[in-house]
C-alpha cells in the first residue's frame, strides 16, 4: 500500500508531567501526563507516536515548547541545550486536548531501559517532554480483508486502529501481552475478531505466539490490508512469510520494529 505522510504541518513541544498512573495489567502501565501545550497537539492518525524526552534529571530539560517543526527541532537537538537527552517514541494511546491530557501505555520490560525504567517508577508529578505527534497511517482500502498482529508495545496502535475502522470492516486482529492480566476490552468492529496471545512470562524476543498466529490464519483473496508492529525480527519474519510463502502483494502490508531485540532505543 503507498505510504503516504500525514504528517502534521506542526508538531509540538510539550512540557508535561505525570497526573496519573494506572496499571492495566502486570506488565502493562498507562500514565496520564497533563501540561497545557497538550491542547494544541494535532491529530496525526489512529497510530500517532511521540518523542518522549529522557535527561538525567528531569529539571535539565530544556524549559522551551510550543509548536516546532521538524528541521527546527532537529535544530534544537544538534545544540548544547539537548545534550544528553535521549528519546524513545511511544503511541498516544488517548488525547483529550480540553483536559490538556494524553494517555500512554507502556509495556514494562523492567529497569533497563530508560522509558520502562521511568515507566516502573513514575510517580504523579514526574517531569517530561513531549515532542510530536507523527503518523504515516494509511486507512485500508474500502472493502479490504483486515489482518493486523503486533505485541505488547503495540497494543496501543491497535486498539485506536480498531476503534478507528469502518464498523463493518472484516478480518482478525492477534495482540501478544506478557500476561492474561494485561488483556483489555476493544471496540473492535463486530467483524474482526480480536485474539489476545498469552505469553505466560516468557521471554518476548524469542516468543512465536504473534508469529505463529498470523502466519496460521487463513487468508481470503480479494483486497487486504495488513499492519504488523512489534519486535523487529519478529514482525520482519512475519512479513516475509506472508510475501513468500503466501502470495500476499508487499503493498498491502504495512509494518514497523517498534523495538529491536538487544537494540537500545530504536
Ligand atoms: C512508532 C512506535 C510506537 C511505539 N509505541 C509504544 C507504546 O505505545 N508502548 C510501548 O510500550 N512501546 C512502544 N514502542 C516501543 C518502545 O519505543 C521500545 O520498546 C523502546 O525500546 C523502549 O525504550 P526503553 O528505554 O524502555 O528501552 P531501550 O533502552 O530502548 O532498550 C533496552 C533493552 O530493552 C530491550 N527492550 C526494549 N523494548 C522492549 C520490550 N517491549 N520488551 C522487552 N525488551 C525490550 C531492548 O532490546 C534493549 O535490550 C513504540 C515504538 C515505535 C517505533
Amino acid at each position: 500500500m503507498p505510504r503516504q505522510s500525514r504528517k502534521p504541518r506542526e508538531m509540538h513541544l510539550c512540557r508535561v508531567a505525570v497526573s496519573r498512573v494506572v496499571d492495566l495489567g502486570p506488565s502493562l502501565r498507562r500514565i496520564t501526563f497533563t501540561g497545557s501545550a497538550l491542547e494544541h497537539l494535532p491529530y496525526a492518525g489512529p497510530d500517532q507516536r511521540v518523542k518522549l524526552l529522557f535527561a538525567a534529571d528531569s529539571s535539565k530539560l530544556p524549559d522551551v515548547e510550543g509548536p516546532f517543526s521538524a528541521p527546527r527541532f532537529m535544530g534544537l537537538w544538534a545544540g548544547s541545550a539537548f545534550r544528553g537527552i535521549a528519546m524513545r517514541t511511544y503511541t498516544i494511546r488517548h488525547h483529550r486536548p480540553s483536559d490538556h491530557e494524553v494517555d500512554i501505555d507502556f509495556a514494562l520490560h523492567g529497569p533497563v531501559g530508560l522509558a520502562s525504567k521511568f515507566a516502573t517508577e513514575a510517580e504523579v508529578g514526574d517531569e517530561m517532554t513531549i515532542y510530536g505527534p507523527v503518523s504515516d497511517y494509511v486507512a485500508p482500502p474500502e472493502g479490504a480483508w483486515i489482518l493486523i498482529g503486533g505485541d505488547d508495545t503495540a497494543a496501543p496502535a491497535i486498539a485506536a486502529i480498531l476503534e478507528s475502522l469502518p464498523r463493518d470492516a472484516v478480518g482478525k486482529a492477534f495482540v501478544e501481552v506478557g500476561d492474561s492480566g494485561d488483556v483489555q476490552s476493544i471496540e473492535a468492529p463486530a467483524g474482526v475478531e480480536v485474539t489476545w496471545l498469552d505469553r505466560e512470562g516468557a521471554p518476548t524476543a524469542t516468543s512465536l505466539h504473534l508469529r505463529n498466529a498470523v502466519c496460521g490464519t487463513a487468508i481470503p483473496e480479494g483486497p487486504r490490508w495488513v499492519w504488523l508492529a512489534g519486535e523487529s525480527s519478529v514482525v520482519t519474519s512475519i512479513r516475509r512469510y506472508l510475501v513468500n510463502d503466501r502470495g500476499v502483494d508487499r503493498r498491502q502490508i504495512s509494518f514497523t520494529g517498534y523495538w529491536k531485540h538487544g537494540k537500545f532505543g530504536v
